[in-house]
This record gives structure tokens, C-alpha cells and sequence, in this order.
């Protein structure tokens, strides 16, 4: 028998799924297909977190009935979730720094509505390295991570962090056991985020608190950008408005207090990275510029205001 071919084994691996948030089937196509013949399909390496495979993607869809844009056809959850536990990324661990930065400020901002931590429970969905459950135990949180990666997970334990193997579905937690669950970079890439949501309700005693933090593809800045928007890439599932984002919550039975743009720290290397698509030139001279003066290393505050983190509670019972 001969070798499948390159499409052939990719239609294997994808499925076409209905809006997640409405049910509904029929759609609008709102990005064609980029993907060439070629390409790294059923790779790890393209759902690594700093993969740079950007303008890279499936075609992606706008739900006719309620507006939420989505990949589809998409890669099976089995093999989205596979390919997050192979997952392997060293560059992640340069951009340390920045991380803690940006983990830290998004902490404050969640403090705000949860209240000191005083050792409570946080569960972190998505953990990776641990670098959140970090922050989050320093300030006085008994925090706990949850994570599919095996390489990220054995990182975090060995600096001793509290960080599971595993996904929600897999029923590793008591109900109602934590005070506040975080999601930082992680809602886009599940393969059921309303499922994922209905998760966390469960695992969330009543008054506690959500953080959700996503892409806003609604926002002025992925509008302008259109099919040029970093953020369109194969790792991607979802693509989340203000709007569709407070839906989506609201439909799994929480309150949302807010919904509002929220930036990040980035080192200028990694700046460039993402820049080298649309300008080498340009790219090259910020690279040279920073490193002959030393500024390469350094982490600095970004808000295009197309990142966007929702709050919301579980009511009081
Ligand atoms: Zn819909």
C-alpha cells in the first residue's frame, strides 16, 4: 500500500465543528486557508507558544447566527490536546522576565476583584512552565497549576511548583475546592472552550473568581490589520470579541464584572521575531540597534489593546 499523501493525512486529523457558543452551523468565511501543500502538519512545533508561524492557518469562519469566528475545519481535539503534550520550547524560557512582568501586573489586576489571597486556593489552567503559579504563590495564593505539555510540566516541578499533568476533563480536582481559576493565553487554543468554562464553574466554589485573558479580534487594532494581524496562525481555535468573550462566560452561568484590554511585557528580541514578517529590513535594524546597546534583553510594556482579559464570578449559592 502506498504512503498517504501530505492532504490525505491531514483530513485525517481535522474536523468540522459547530459555534461553540451557539450551536449553530452555518457560517461566513472570514480568512481563506493560507496553509501550503508543505507544511509542518501534525507538527508540535507549530503549537508551541513562541512558534512564529504567523498568516499560517486554516480558514476561519464567522458563525452567521451569533458572530463568533472560529477555525474550521479544525484539527480533532485529540490531536490539538496531542500536540500540546509533545510539546517541547526552550525559546519560552529566554522570555522568563518578561513573563514574571506581565504575570505580575496581570495578578494585581485580579487581586483587584478577588481580594487578598490570604491562602486560598488558585488553580491556573494551562500552567506551562509554572511561571504564573509562581507569582501567584508568592503574593500568598496556594496555587496550583494544571498543564498538558510533559516537558513544561517536569520544568515546573523541579523548582518545586505545584503543577499537574493533565486537562480538566480528566477529573483530577474536588468540586468547588478553589477560590479563583486563571486562564492566561490559553481560552484560543482549547479545542472546547464552553466545556472548558463549565469545568472551571465546577471547580470554583460559589463567589469565586474567573480571569480569562484572550485576543480581541474585534478590537481597532485586528481590524486595522485585517488578514494581517499577528494573532491569525494554526495554533489559534478560537478567535474571541469583547463581545462573543463575555457571551460565552455568561452562557457557562458566571457574572461578568469586566472585559478589558490588558497588555504585556516583550523582550525587543522577541519584538522582532514578530516584526521579521512584515519587515526584515526593518526587523534587522531594530536587532542590530539593540543589541550594540545592550537593549536586547530588555522587557517593555506593550498594549495594541487586542489582548483582553474578562472577570467574572460564580454566584454566591
Ligand atoms: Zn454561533
Amino acid at each position: 500500500m502506498s504512503a498517504p499523501t501530505p492532504s490525505a493525512r491531514h483530513n485525517d486529523i481535522m474536523e468540522q465543528v459547530p459555534c461553540n457558543l451557539c450551536g449553530h452551523t452555518e457560517t461566513t468565511l472570514r480568512f481563506p486557508d493560507t496553509r501550503q501543500d508543505n507544511h509542518l502538519e501534525g507538527s508540535w512545533s507549530a503549537f508551541c507558544c513562541t512558534h512564529p508561524g504567523y498568516g499560517v492557518h486554516p480558514p476561519i469562519v464567522q458563525c452567521a447566527h451569533c458572530g463568533l469566528v472560529y477555525t474550521n475545519p479544525r484539527p480533532r481535539r485529540d490531536a490539538i490536546l496531542h500536540n500540546y503534550e509533545e510539546v517541547v520550547d526552550p525559546l519560552y524560557l529566554q522570555e522568563r522576565h518578561a513573563r514574571e512582568l506581565t504575570f505580575q501586573r496581570h495578578l494585581r489586576k485580579f487581586e483587584a476583584f478577588t481580594g487578598p489571597a490570604a491562602g486560598r486556593r488558585l488553580l491556573d489552567v494551562g500552567a506551562y512552565i509554572g511561571v504564573f503559579v509562581e507569582e501567584a504563590n508568592r503574593t500568598g495564593w496556594r496555587a496550583t497549576g494544571i498543564e498538558p505539555s510533559t516537558w513544561a510540566v517536569e520544568y515546573a516541578r523541579e523548582r518545586g511548583l505545584d503543577v499537574v499533568r493533565g486537562v480538566l476533563d480528566d477529573d483530577l480536582f474536588e468540586p468547588a475546592s478553589f477560590d479563583a481559576i486563571t486562564m492566561w493565553d490559553v481560552f484560543e487554543h482549547l479545542g472546547d472552550p464552553m466545556n472548558e468554562l463549565q469545568r472551571m464553574y465546577d471547580l470554583l466554589r460559589p463567589g469565586g473568581w474567573i480571569a480569562v485573558h484572550t485576543m480581541d479580534i474585534g478590537s481597532l487594532f485586528a481590524r486595522m490589520m485585517g488578514r494581517r494581524w499577528p494573532w491569525l496562525m494554526e495554533m489559534h481555535i478560537y478567535y474571541f470579541t469583547s463581545r462573543t468573550l463575555a457571551e460565552i462566560i455568561r452562557k457557562a452561568g458566571f457574572e461578568v464584572r469586566t472585559v478589558r484590554p490588558e497588555g504585556r511585557y516583550l523582550r525587543l528580541k522577541y519584538l522582532t521575531t514578530r516584526l521579521r514578517p512584515y519587515s526584515t529590513l526593518l526587523a534587522g535594524i531594530v536587532d542590530d540597534g539593540a543589541r550594540l546597546t545592550g537593549l536586547d534583553r530588555l522587557a517593555i510594556p506593550l498594549n495594541m489593546g487586542d489582548l483582553v482579559t474578562a472577570y467574572a464570578r460564580k454566584p454566591e449559592a
